[in-house]
């Protein structure tokens, strides 16, 4: 049996951050691996958005490393700029350029010879289904729309790993369950690893392969969202997912 060797496309150990004092980020460790999806879960000020900004290279840390395919990317001393990171960014406010065409806003981050961005261009729109806006703009799309062009644009230059910030957290109800399977749908393709922050359990339950569980600056659980769902940590724990239907 052949045994898989490679290490995580995502690894960050240890890490903590501080803000005035306060440990708000409190040695959080996990690995992603590509083609996988890890859903950081918790609530409303536990840490969430500051672990992705340290990832991102965006928010420096106290302590504690990242790695990308076991390199070393980021320590208290080494330091890969967030523009080598190869790292896809989407956040709930996914604020798509509005002077720039649809085509223009997926082609934003692409390097090389204009017939090759076309091309990718033009494979990610028929992906997310919006080939026949590629000369639109923003402003002419609806919410969900923009929400793929911000997706196909993220996912463009082909990046090692996706970061992703309740992007889903801005759209209607009615379309959120329909957006978040064609999303996972397309991430699958793609074959990033993807951690996604939500502090919404619903929504972890059915995108994750990987819940990591956290309350006030640290992991509280880790494991398959079956696992998570049904053995919980803690009454807390129990509590938190209660509003899973
Ligand atoms: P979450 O994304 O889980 O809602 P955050 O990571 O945004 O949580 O924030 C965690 C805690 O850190 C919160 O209490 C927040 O107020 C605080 N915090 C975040 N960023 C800063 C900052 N730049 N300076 C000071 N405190 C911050
Ligand atoms: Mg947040």
């Amino acid at each position: 049996m052949a045994i898989n060797t490679a290490p995580p496309r995502l690894e960050i150990r240890n890490l903590v951050c501080r803000f005035g004092g306060r440990t708000v980020v409190d040695d959080v460790s996990l690995t992603v691996q590509a083609g996988q999806v890890t859903c950081l879960l918790g609530p409303s000020g536990c840490g969430k958005s500051t672990t992705l900004r340290m990832i991102a290279g965006v928010e420096m840390q106290d302590s504690g490393e990242i790695y990308v395919d076991g390199k070393l990317v980021c320590d208290t001393v080494f330091r890969v700029p967030p523009e080598r990171r190869e790292i896809g960014l989407m956040f709930q406010d996914f604020a798509l350029f509005p002077h720039l065409s649809v085509a223009d806003n997926v082609a934003f981050g692409l390097k090389g010879a204009k017939e090759q961005k076309r091309e990718r261009v033009e494979e990610l729109l028929r992906k997310v289904d919006l080939i026949r806006h590629i000369d639109g703009f923003p402003h002419q799309l609806s919410g969900g729309e923009q929400q793929r062009v911000a997706l196909a644009r993220a996912l463009a230059p082909r990046p090692r790993i996706m970061l992703m910030d309740e992007p889903f957290s801005g759209l209607d109800n009615r379309l959120r369950d329909g957006i978040r399977d064609e999303t996972l749908a397309i991430l699958k393709e793609e074959d990033a690893a993807v951690l996604l922050v939500t502090h919404e359990p619903e929504e972890a339950m059915r995108m994750a392969d990987e819940i990591a569980l956290m309350r006030r600056g640290k992991i509280v659980q880790q494991g398959a969202p079956y696992n998570v769902y049904t053995r919980p940590v803690d009454k807390a724990a129990v509590a938190f997912f209660s509003d899973v239907n």
